[in-house]
């Protein structure tokens, strides 16, 4: 891509209204426009990344077995009245009527659309477990929207439903997705923590939220240092396997890590020595529910158990704050200068810089290392714009591309460009070729 056949709009001044940093950054480097509080246009870089984002939960839940579908953003109200959900939403739930005066509400979540796409369709034991999911936008009237798309009213969530015989096979659905939530922030770069939460307006007691600490983080948190040392990485595990995904639960939960909601002073004292006890910030980047019957009973989704008898289903429920997980990563993931990518997400793979644009060689060069690239399959973004240095520097910082190859009429002279690391701001010259196969290696893993 070209820079100046792009939309990029970058402010140039810090926005005022943005309290953090990921807000800030989002707004100066065009990935957002606020439209109304906490309601966002995704402009292309934010978009990019949005769809990135969305990708890797996409595979990691594919990985684990579960199945995509599409829920209505409009819900008939009705459908709530049966889980009695429509009463105690509260506020936070927009509702409205259609022209022939039913009610209808925008999805804040979608138990009762799932449970009713179950009943009508699932009857037997022979049938489960089943976990569907979506990604969808969600809107919750928040009282407070704030930080960008940290707290949005409109948001971009995946929710994942599961419906199982038992409740031993519930908790391996739960287990399952705990497993594949660990994978899913590993691989944008992020450690996110399970911790011990409350059930709010979902339901259950059995719950984890995951947390990605950072000083900007909505939640107080608890825990014990050790936790941090804590890494899925590139484990094999058969999501099939009960003991496995148990295990892995057991693994990443057996230290103390709680949310206000839960913390417990005496025991935090009697479980951590003094030296490991943390008390910090963190966000709230999904949240795994186990809920039995809540919903299933009052709606009546049962299926007929091995004694052809009807038994209520035990569900969970699963989400991932796909759109919050963007300010997530720049919150954990910048400098002074702007956002740094983690490879996983970004949304160009590499920029070209023409130091000097016209000059018919750096030109030439720069259009060749962008065909190159492309060619790999990775997507570079040139700045072709007829820009000092020092702009085109600032704006490649801004936007947090991992890496930036520099094209010069000096540099060419003796054969060289430069590949400069946005993370660590290491630079090393080398032929354009070497370059483009450097990119190559960077990003095989990806
Ligand atoms: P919070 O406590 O932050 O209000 P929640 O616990 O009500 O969130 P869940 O129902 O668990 O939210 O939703 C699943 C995920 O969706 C959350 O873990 C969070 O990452 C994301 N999410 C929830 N509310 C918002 C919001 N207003 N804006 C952006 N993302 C959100
Ligand atoms: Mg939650």
């Amino acid at each position: 891509m070209r820079l100046t056949r792009y939309f990029l709009p970058v402010l140039k001044e810090t926005p005022s209204e943005a309290q953090i940093v990921s807000h800030r950054l989002m707004l100066r480097a065009g990935m957002i426009r606020q439209q109304a509080a906490g309601i966002y246009s995704w402009l292309p870089l934010g978009f990019k990344v949005l769809r990135k984002i969305e990708d890797i939960v996409h595979e990691e839940q594919a990985r684990a077995g579960h199945i995509p579908i599409q829920m209505p953003i409009l819900q008939p109200a009705d459908l709530w009245r049966e889980s009695g959900r429509y009463d105690d939403y509260g506020r936070e739930m927009l509702r409205m009527q259609d022209r022939h005066e039913r009610d209808l509400l925008y999805t804040p979540t979608a138990e009762e659309m799932v449970t009713d796409i179950f009943r009508a369709h699932v009857s037997s034991y022979k049938d489960l477990p089943l976990t569907l999911y979506q990604i969808q936008w969600k809107f919750r009237d928040e009282v407070r929207p704030r930080f960008g798309v940290m707290r949005g009213r409109e948001f971009y969530m995946k929710d994942g439903y599961t419906f199982d015989l038992t409740e031993a096979d519930a908790k391996h659905a739960y287990n399952r997705h705990l497993v594949s939530y660990l994978r899913t922030y590993e691989r944008m770069g992020l450690q996110a923590i399970p911790m011990k939460a409350e059930g709010g307006p979902i339901g259950g007691d059995y719950t984890h939220e995951f947390l990605v600490l950072a000083e900007t983080g909505e939640s107080e948190v608890f825990y014990d240092a050790e936790i941090t040392d804590l890494r899925f990485g590139n484990r094999e595990i058969d999501y099939d396997d009960a003991g496995a995904c148990q295990a892995v639960l057991d693994e990443f939960t057996a230290r103390y890590a709680r949310t206000d909601d839960t913390h417990d002073e005496v025991l935090f004292h009697e479980r951590v020595p003094e030296d490991r006890r943390r008390v910090a910030r963190g966000i709230e980047v999904g949240q795994i529910f186990y809920f039995g019957t809540k919903y299933s009973e009052p709606m009546g989704a049962t299926v007929q158990g091995h004694d052809g008898k009807p038994v209520p289903v035990h569900m969970g429920s699963h989400g991932i704050g796909v759109s919050r997980l963007l300010g997530a990563i720049i919150e954990a993931s910048h400098d002074d200068n702007g956002i740094i990518w983690p490879e996983a997400v970004t949304p160009f793979h590499v920029g070209i810089v023409n130091l000097k644009q016209g000059d018919a060689e750096a030109d030439a060069a720069c259009t060749a290392l962008h065909d190159q690239i492309a060619a790999l399959g990775l997507e570079p973004l040139y700045d072709d714009r007829d820009e000092r240095a020092g702009g085109k520097f600032a704006t490649m910082d801004l936007i947090g591309l991992p890496w930036r190859i520099t094209v010069g009429p000096r540099g060419l002279k003796n054969g060289v460009v430069e590949l400069t690391s946005r993370r660590t701001g290491e630079s090393e010259e080398l032929p354009p070729e070497q370059a483009v196969d450097r990119i190559a290696q960077i990003y095989a893993g990806h």
